[in-house]
């Protein structure tokens, strides 16, 4: 365990450590309700692996960002609003806001999602 994952609580609920229910997982990829939920549907999406956000990924982990959204479209489906619509959003960096240093999708729906966002 690297200094990043050690303590990093997206870490520890992949690693299965809360027994938090998991909406979708694979090998690379779990997806679980966010905590303080911002719409009626929020969810995040997010690599096994600790990455800590966007601006870190490298070309060998194209296939990994690939499908992380197509983890998310699948969720999308699975929750019943993928008709109807859902936001799909990566805050990085401390201007956009990134509250947890791992790399994570959050999938929004539900209700009529301003924009911009704020
Ligand atoms: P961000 O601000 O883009 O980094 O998003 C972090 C998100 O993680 C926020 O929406 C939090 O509500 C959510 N969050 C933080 N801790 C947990 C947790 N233990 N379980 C589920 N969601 C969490
Ligand atoms: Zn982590």
């Amino acid at each position: 365990m690297s200094a990043d994952t050690e303590g990093c609580a997206f870490c520890r609920i992949a690693n299965g450590e809360f027994g938090v229910r998991f909406l979708y997982e694979d090998p690379d990829i779990v997806a679980f309700h966010d905590i303080a939920p911002k719409a009626p549907v929020h969810v995040l999406v997010i690599p096994r692996r600790h990455l800590k956000s966007l601006a870190e990924a490298s070309p060998d982990q194209a296939a990994l960002l690939g499908k992380l959204l197509l983890a998310a479209g699948q969720v999308a489906r699975q929750l019943g609003v993928a008709e109807t619509g859902y936001r799909t959003v990566a805050n990085t960096g401390a201007d956009a806001g990134q509250s947890v240093a791992h790399l994570h999708l959050h999938v929004l729906a539900g209700r009529d999602l301003a924009w911009p966002p704020g």
